[in-house]
């Protein structure tokens, strides 16, 4: 087994320290009984009434590949201990899930919005592809398609919303520590869904696991049942801000 990860952790901006949520031995624990059930039921809806065939495991050992899941073992204000778990992103097309930590942004805007993008983008495709690869109809018709892919781009990056353990709410770039802008999928990674959905709850967070669970990455950086810290690109930037307040391993 892996030693512990160093967990989540992030400058804050308002402190000006780093705020940090370590792995322990109990999330380490509980990660591995998640493991465990994913490999005994073949699927992630193991808790639901209702199974569903988008959610089986298999989908993580076929063209999609593997993806990051955590564990949050957190305190309720009577001191009981309270276990969140969450997927990375969306599963096989789908943010939510019971009993699954459920995603930042705001899922009613987000299913108007992208459909409406998506097929302005495909007939504009479609006429691009009949045009002659020269013509300035074309290059007119490419330009207004990035300008909505764009725009859509911006528009989901609005509709996150980010709690923190001070009572905060925040928006992504409000929440950035730097001036790096903002990485498609930021704030969908299970740290930040696990610890919005752990501040709203009002539940104080004690120790986080990540694990990557089916086929590795294309670049081999995860690896099958491996345990990993947050990460750098889409994590670290806004945990400072999501980790402010907890008040554990400072
Ligand atoms: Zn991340
Ligand atoms: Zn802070």
């Amino acid at each position: 087994m892996s030693l512990l990860s160093k967990g989540s952790y992030g400058f804050c901006k308002k402190c000006q320290v780093e705020h940090s949520l370590a792995e322990s031995e109990r999330s380490r624990e509980l990660a591995l009984e998640l493991i465990r059930s994913l490999d005994e039921n073949q699927r992630i809806d193991f808790s639901s009434r209702t199974l569903d065939p988008a959610f089986s495991t298999s989908y993580l050992f076929g063209k999609a590949r593997g993806q990051m899941f955590g564990v949050l073992v957190c305190e309720d204000s009577q001191g009981n201990e309270v276990v969140l778990k969450a997927f990375s992103c969306q599963y096989n097309s789908r943010w939510e899930l019971e009993s699954w930590a459920p995603p930042l942004l705001d899922l009613e805007v987000y299913n108007k919005i992208v459909p409406e993008a998506d097929v302005q983008i495909k007939a504009l495709s479609r006429k691009i592809d009949v045009l002659d690869k020269q013509s300035s109809k074309r290059l007119a018709l490419l330009e207004e398609r990035k300008r909505i892919s764009q725009k859509l781009m911006k528009d989901i990056i609005d509709i996150y919303e980010l709690h923190n353990f001070c009572g905060e709410v925040s928006s992504l770039p409000e929440a950035l520590c730097d001036e790096r802008g903002i990485p498609t999928g930021m704030g969908d990674c299970c740290a930040p869904k696990l610890l919005n959905w752990a501040a709203k709850r009002h539940l104080k967070p004690l120790a986080l696991s990540e694990f990557f669970y089916g086929k590795e990455n294309k670049s081999g950086s995860r690896q099958h049942k491996e345990f990993y810290s947050s990460c750098e690109e889409k994590c670290r930037p806004i945990l400072g801000f999501m980790l402010c307040g907890i008040a554990v391993n400072e």
